[in-house]
């Protein structure tokens, strides 16, 4: 068995308290670009991956000349716990991005990673009546498609409604998954071709509360790059939606949905 090894970089949520973290190793098995800047990468674990949909592992990718970001990312796992791959999906700043995603992108099948136990609260309640309003500001949607896969394939209902903002149409992903849960999503752009017929705009609160009204007990689910998830948690609050009722996951170094 691998020895706990130390992590120093715990997401800020998790800062308080001292993790030792194990770590298993997974081998790259294939990817699949689902829009023209995000992909999905595949990866057989060497043993199965305990984990609630949802929740985000550290992966580690060594890799020659990495910048000062380093070697080591928090991503959620976009897989289900019912698959036997699991995956991340990640967004491409093209020749501009991280050594690490240029590393990323060049693997091999074959090519050996490592990944930390599973973490995180952004898992769904226990209680399955619970109305859940789900709002994803663009690759924030990767915790979604974990929890939407999983309860297409173990037959679970829930009451849940799902806002995804992008940019624009290309950055829309996972629709197949969410016709499959039969799970409808309302997509709002913010930069829309002429041809877009659906919502417009930024996913503000004052946005997401004209198109749901969530009742007191909605749990409010929201997932995206840090300063969105910052800004919603503020203006939700301000809004009168209560503290208790919001969920929330925030993707930090990217500025932007
Ligand atoms: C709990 C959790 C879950 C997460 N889940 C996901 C997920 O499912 N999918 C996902 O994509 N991300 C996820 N993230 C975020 C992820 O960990 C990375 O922070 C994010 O993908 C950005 O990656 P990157 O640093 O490699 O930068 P890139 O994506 O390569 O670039 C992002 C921006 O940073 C700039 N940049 C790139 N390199 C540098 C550098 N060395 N110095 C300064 N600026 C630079 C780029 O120009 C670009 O504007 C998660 C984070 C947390 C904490």
């Amino acid at each position: 068995m691998d020895l706990p090894v130390w992590s120093p970089t715990i997401p800020t949520a998790s800062k308080s308290k001292l993790y030792y973290l194990v770590h298993m190793q997974v081998v790259f098995d294939h990817s699949e670009a689902v829009a023209s800047n995000i992909t999905t990468f595949y990866f057989k674990p060497e043993k199965p991956v305990d984990y609630t949909a949802g929740q985000f592992v550290e992966w580690t990718l060594r890799h020659a000349n990495p910048d000062d970001r380093g070697i080591k990312r928090w991503f959620t796992i976009s897989s289900p716990p019912t698959s036997e791959l699991i995956s991340l999906t990640t967004k491409f700043a093209g020749k501009n991005g991280s050594s690490f995603k240029k590393a990323l992108h060049k693997l091999k099948p074959g090519a050996e990673l490592t990944i930390s136990d599973a973490m995180g609260d952004f898992v769904l309640p226990k209680l399955i009546q619970t109305p859940l309003l789900f709002v994803a500001g663009g690759i924030g949607i990767t915790p979604f498609h974990s929890i939407l896969s999983w309860l297409a394939d173990t037959d679970e209902e829930r009451p849940i409604k799902l806002l995804h903002g992008v940019h624009t149409e290309d950055e829309i992903i996972f629709q197949d998954t969410f016709d499959k849960a039969a799970q409808h999503a309302t997509i709002v752009v913010s930069e829309p071709s002429a041809a877009w017929g659906g919502e417009r705009g930024r996913l503000t609160a004052e946005l997401i509360l004209g198109l749901e009204q969530p009742s007191e007990n909605t749990l409010i689910y929201v997932s995206g790059p840090e300063p969105m998830v910052e800004q919603l948690q503020k203006d939700l609050l301000k809004a009168g939606i209560k503290k208790y009722q919001l969920v929330l996951d925030s993707f930090p170094n990217y500025t932007e949905v």
